[in-house]
């Protein structure tokens, strides 16, 4: 087969796999000679804490990437391929690359968040002015951009017509791997002068306890967790809501940062459903929430900044001392609603957060303590491992009723009612809130109205071992009805 380029360049960012990899099959398939490039770059990395538990997930998914290469290269008779990984500043080491390499060609897959957009359109028109074609490609989510639009030949704003349309479009075709290891030959050696791969000191940071929370690393390390996943999927509509229970499949770090590829869990997930899974059909359903936040952050980007409709931003959140008194207390986990709590400090020590603790968090920071969803949903950027803008942007927006396909503004969730549904028996807030760990189930959940006698029992002194509320839920609930009537007048 003739070949169109001489040689290229893959240069992975939000898809650290060698497998079924859309942009890395292009790239093979088009040009004589592949290498293969990962930035770690200082625009994103020197605003970091020095420990950031993504960068170590991030260096340990490189280190088995570039294993993957060779492996890949090995198997086609080009044992010196790898990958070649470079500290700077993408937008300047790309095209500098390209011309060290002599590449005509540069390939990567689609990111539709802003400013990684603006920094592919720098790279784009560098590499133009110095000949060298730069092309992209879907590999994120199943559908993107404009890819399923209404009748009317708008984007969906709506989340079940939306989820109802990508059922009926998607078939083989979307979800079929794109093959790479048939096409290996074309990979190439790794220029000696570029094979060291800085270790994580050498970038700046520092070991975190990635490794003690057993968060595996890699397309290996996603494999198995999605392994040991499909075993529960059947249960997943059951198990999903119970934050003491192994439920969901904890693999958002790894679609984040494209360890795993969408189209291999769609596809295992479509396949359960067809033979009749519910589990499957409502992790399936789970993974279409991705693809439609994706397509929301795309087509609608004033909602990174504002709220998604515009109406909403007349809202008046608290501010001054007293609101960032109240914010600390949040993020440290001192609100005195224990479920609260719990899940605060499950993320900040293990930069995970279940689904339904993140609904109630965001709900208690917004609409008990009036605080504006955009300090929150950046408290949750700087914390969660799968942090991605599309799905944290939504998923905030969607908590403070200021979304596209929001929960209704009256609809308050009461923290203690929450817990009790979803903890009924306290196990959760037990492992994070260990100060709490000796009451029984019946005062767990507010433990306020603890008998003196019960809380003696548990060695609970109220206000010294464990912080009363910092707001009273129902007073909390009538200020917010307030608050948020300016949108019924708008
Ligand atoms: P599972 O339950 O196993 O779901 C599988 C995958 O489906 C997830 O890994 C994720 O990729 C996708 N998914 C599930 N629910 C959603 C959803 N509601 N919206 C979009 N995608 C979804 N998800 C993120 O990936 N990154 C975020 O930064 C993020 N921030 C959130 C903030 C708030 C306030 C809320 C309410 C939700 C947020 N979510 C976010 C969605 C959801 O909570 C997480 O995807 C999920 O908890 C990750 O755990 P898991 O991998 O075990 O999920």
């Amino acid at each position: 087969m003739q070949k169109k380029y001489r040689a290229g360049l893959m240069w992975f960012r939000r898809d650290l796999r060698a497998r079924d990899n859309a942009a890395l099959h292009h790239a093979l398939k088009a040009c004589k000679q592949v290498f293969c490039v990962f930035v770690f770059d200082r625009d994103i990395l020197d605003a970091l804490p020095r420990f950031d538990r993504r960068v170590e997930f991030i260096h340990g998914s490189v280190l088995s990437l570039d294993a993957q290469l060779q492996r890949l290269g090995a198997a086609n008779g080009k044992p010196q391929a790898g990958l070649i990984v470079v500290h700077g500043h993408a937008g300047d080491a790309v095209p500098r690359l390209a011309d060290e390499l002599a590449v005509d060609a540069v390939f990567a897959n689609h990111d539709d968040e802003p400013q990684s957009l603006a920094r592919d359109a720098a790279v784009q028109a560098a590499l133009e002015s110095r000949g060298v074609a730069f092309h992209s490609f879907k590999d994120h989510v199943i559908f993107e951009r404009q890819e399923i639009l209404t009748l009317a030949g708008k984007p969906y704003t709506v989340f079940t017509p939306y989820k109802n349309a990508w059922l009926r479009k998607v078939d083989g075709f979307y979800l079929k791997p794109y093959p790479v290891e048939r096409y290996g030959a074309a990979l190439t050696a790794v220029p000696d002068e570029q094979r060291a791969i800085p270790s994580l000191a050498e970038l700046g940071f520092e070991k975190t306890n990635l490794s003690a929370l057993k968060i595996p690393t890699g397309s290996e390390g996603g494999e198995r967790l999605f392994e040991e996943f499909k075993g529960r999927m059947a249960n997943y509509k059951v198990a999903r809501d119970f934050p003491a229970v192994k439920g969901p499949s904890y693999l958002g770090v790894h679609l984040r940062f494209g360890t795993m590829s969408i189209r291999h869990m769609a596809a295992t997930a479509l396949s359960a459903e067809q033979l009749g899974s519910e589990g499957a059909a409502t992790w399936l359903s789970e993974l279409i929430w991705r693809d439609f936040y994706a397509q929301i952050l795309s087509n609608f980007p004033h909602a990174v900044h504002s709220a998604f409709k515009p109406e909403y931003d007349a809202i008046k959140w608290e501010s001054g001392a007293g609101a960032d008194a109240l914010f600390l207390a949040w993020c440290e986990g001192r609100t005195g609603y224990p479920l609260v709590d719990a899940a605060m400090a499950q993320i900040n020590q293990t930069g995970y957060m279940h689904n339904r603790l993140r609904m109630v968090t965001a709900s208690f920071l917004v609409k008990d303590l009036g605080i504006d969803w955009r300090r929150g949903e950046r408290y949750f950027a700087e914390k969660l491992n799968d942090f991605d803008l599309s799905a944290n942007n939504g998923g905030w927006q969607w908590a403070a009723s200021t979304g596209c396909d929001a929960q209704p503004y009256f609809r308050i969730f009461n923290p203690v009612s929450q817990s009790e549904k979803f903890d009924a028996d306290g196990s959760f807030i037990r492992r994070y809130v260990p100060a709490l760990a000796k009451l029984p189930a019946a005062t767990i959940h507010s433990p306020w109205l603890a008998a003196p006698l019960e809380l003696a029992a548990a060695g609970v002194v109220m206000g010294k071992d464990y912080p009363w509320p910092i707001v009273q839920h129902d007073e909390a609930r009538a200020l917010t009805l307030q608050r948020y009537a300016v949108v019924k007048k708008a």
